[in-house]
């Protein structure tokens, strides 16, 4: 099924927020291609379209095959980078988003499932870095590969919660409702990341909503790395949307996916009749849900009252 009909053309065109973009995969292939000559690390291509033609798809795949694309570039951009580097790559992975509005970037560490020796790094970083930027910790990989949670993990994630350190979990996206009840109970986890399968297992999902955890739904991701049915109009979203969940919508990894959030914004709205209301309250769930310190949420939530023409309500 092509979709190349809902190819990036903006139909929200108000404030967003966005919760869910990996920088390694928002990165402009210009930068991949800057970084690997700059450090003299070999690349599969040397033009931007030689290098898209590795990295980019648009249609599905699985996500273990989805994950290994990063291979093709991350040894150009991962290692020692220097200060200049870092926000070289960060203005270049945002770009995108400046277009639309002034923007509140924070960064979420990631730890990644297969190598829980990293998480107790991670969340001593997310410590020292707390005043400078970083606001929370992730953590991702392939569920399909090995779902069980190691206790390194769970470490690191009561750490971060003993620390005030907010905490996102990548789960149920292809693995089961398992995954999404362990990153609550045992993560702790304030946020989902994809969480489609939540709703395999209705009790936990009825439990979720209670608690108002949120849902960072990826919609074309989803469909690219096969985490949902390849109908769309049968997306878990549209549940999603029916219950009045806490969700957002998000690009996931932009460059890989050759999207814009306005793609996800035209996939829903084209298969899953999302409508502008819907698309405000996605957005102002994401506001109230993200992790920017009080002072700074409040001046979002603010931003997206007046920009929507909404009165001005009670700030959570
Ligand atoms: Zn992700």
């Amino acid at each position: 099924m092509a979709h190349n009909s809902t190819n990036n053309v903006q139909i929200f065109n108000k404030p967003r927020v966005e919760l869910h973009l990996h920088l390694d995969g928002a990165i402009k292939p210009e930068t991949i291609l800057y970084f690997g000559k700059k450090r003299g690390i070999k690349l599969p291509a040397d033009s931007v379209e030689g290098l898209m033609s590795y990295v980019g798809y648009d249609e599905p795949r699985n996500l273990t095959q989805f994950l290994e694309i990063f291979s093709y570039y991350m040894p150009a951009i991962a290692g020692d980078l220097t200060p200049d580097e870092v926000v070289h790559l960060v203005n270049q992975g945002f770009q995108e988003g400046e277009k639309h509005f002034k923007i509140k970037a924070r960064s979420i560490l990631c730890c990644m499932r297969h190598m829980p020796e990293w998480s107790t790094e991670i969340v001593s970083l997310c410590k020292k870095y707390r005043n400078e930027g970083v606001v929370g910790m992730d953590l991702a990989g392939d569920e399909s590969l090995n779902c069980k949670l190691n206790s390194g993990h769970c470490t690191a994630y009561e750490e971060a919660f003993k620390n005030g350190i907010h905490r996102t979990v990548h789960a149920g996206e292809v693995g089961p409702s398992t995954v999404v009840k362990e990153a609550v109970d045992v993560l702790k986890a304030e946020r989902i990341g994809h969480g489609y399968h939540t709703i395999d297992d209705f009790c936990l999902y009825k439990r979720l909503l209670k608690l108002n955890i949120h849902f960072e739904i990826c919609p074309w991701s989803s469909y690219l790395t096969g985490a949902c049915d390849p109908d769309l109009m049968k997306h878990p979203a549209i549940r999603f949307r029916k219950d009045k969940a806490n969700y957002s919508l998000n690009t996931d990894d932009p460059l890989i996916f050759k999207s814009t959030l306005d793609k996800d914004y035209c996939v829903v709205s084209k298969y899953m009749g999302f409508t502008e209301d819907d698309f405000m309250e996605a957005n102002i769930n994401g506001a109230r849900s993200c992790f920017l310190p009080d002072k700074e949420k409040e001046e979002l939530l603010m931003t997206l009252y007046e920009a929507y023409g909404m009165v001005q309500s009670t700030v959570c």
